[in-house]
């Protein structure tokens, strides 16, 4: 860490929404550390993306990469555009090679419903939707990127890969994460996602989980099978909390998460290693609505917070946990208020209008 409670954020928009969410984050974290107090967060701008690479021919250099890996957190908005892609056909996104070279095995994504959301579920209980999908993000099928093979034009494979020093690590990781839930009202269980029952690699996975669970025995741990659990997100959400799983199947389920509380809008994520983590909503760049005041920028918000916490938890910073706690509370007060009424919900607030509600918001509340 950098002296006198500076921590360095390397600070990277990216493609799309991803301009527009990032000034809105700066914004309102210039906004609760004014606030608050205690602690300075200094930016590091840092170019990188589909973007950048259409304009270089580089996706992010050398020198950027390193500069990410130096920082003690790295703020991401989007990266990709559909229409630029590398000569193989794959998409332009750096931060999948931060996620390897850094060790961001533990991709946390929230499940939170907010008041005055969409409710896709009639049931009153979706009201309650509070749950994680913790992906393990270095490994899974995630690992053949760029090492599948394609025979011809007769047959394509991928590899999946399962490791047990990274399962152990996520299982760890997993617990911990559901008894710090636990300790503000959580349900305390942590369920394992796989698809045991068809192959090796996930029996190994879930032998892992059980005897991690057995170091944890304060935490529920129970099992699922992914299409059960594909079933039991639309059936039960409610009833999870920590749900941990490959990072192919993570994919997927945290999209259904995000659209089970209203929206990509309202999907954040951290991704944790033991040395460095990045924080990035779980959405894509929107080409659709990018540049038009049209992102809903809680997903961003919401990111930022979870960064808040992870270096106030790490460099033992109280300030930096009150900042985090602000910017969660202005979003749930923004919404259960009615305040807050994003235009991808139908609402009248574009980016701007949004984030000026919860930066006033933010200088009302004690
Ligand atoms: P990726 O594969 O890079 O995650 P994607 O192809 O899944 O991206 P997104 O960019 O996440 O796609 O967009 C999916 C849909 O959700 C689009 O219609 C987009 O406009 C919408 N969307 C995504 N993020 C937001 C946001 N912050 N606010 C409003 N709408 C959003």
């Amino acid at each position: 860490m950098a002296k006198n409670s500076e921590l360095r954020i390397a600070v990277m928009p990216g493609d799309g929404i991803g301009h527009e969410i990032m000034d809105a984050c700066l914004v309102l974290l210039d906004t609760v550390q004014a606030k608050v107090g205690g602690y300075r967060l200094a930016y590091n701008p840092l170019r990188a993306g589909a973007e950048f690479y259409r304009e270089t021919g580089t996706d992010i250099t050398d020198e950027d990469f390193a500069a990410a890996g130096d920082a003690d957190a790295i703020l991401f908005g989007a990266m990709g555009l559909p229409e630029v892609r590398f000569p193989d056909g794959t998409e332009i996104a750096p931060h999948l090679k931060m996620r390897d070279a850094f060790g961001l095995f533990a991709g946390v994504r929230p499940c939170k419903a907010y008041p005055n959301t969409p409710r896709r579920l009639l049931d009153e209980r979706a009201a309650t939707i509070d749950l994680i999908v913790l992906r393990e993000s270095t490994e899974g099928l995630f690992y053949s990127r760029g090492r599948g093979e394609v025979i011809g034009d007769s047959e394509a494979r991928e590899t999946l890969r399962i490791t047990r020093a990274t399962s152990e690590k996520l299982f760890d990781f997993a617990f911990n994460l559901a008894r710090r839930r636990k300790a503000k009202g959580g349900k305390g269980m942590v369920t394992c996602v796989d698809k045991s029952n068809v192959f090796r690699a996930f029996a190994f996975f879930r032998k892992i989980f059980d005897e991690r669970a057995k170091l944890n025995p304060d935490i529920k741990a129970t099992h699922n099978y992914v299409d059960a659990q594909a079933l039991d997100l639309i059936r039960r959400p409610w009833d999870f909390d920590v749900l941990v799983t490959e990072n192919m199947f993570a994919d997927i389920l945290s999209d259904l998460g995000g659209g089970l509380v209203g929206g990509m809008g309202m999907a954040p994520c951290a991704e944790i290693g033991l040395e460095h983590a990045l924080f990035q909503p779980a959405h894509g760049s929107a080409p659709d609505i990018a540049g038009q005041n049209k992102a809903n920028p809680t997903a961003m918000f919401l990111s930022a917070a979870m960064m808040l916490d992870w270096l106030g938890e790490r460099h033992g910073m109280d300030s930096m946990l009150t900042a985090a706690r602000l910017i969660e509370r202005a979003v749930e007060q923004g919404f259960a208020s009615g305040r807050i009424r994003p235009l991808e919900f139908g609402g009248s607030h574009g980016t701007a209008e949004h984030t000026r509600t919860i930066i006033e918001i933010v200088g009302e509340l004690r």
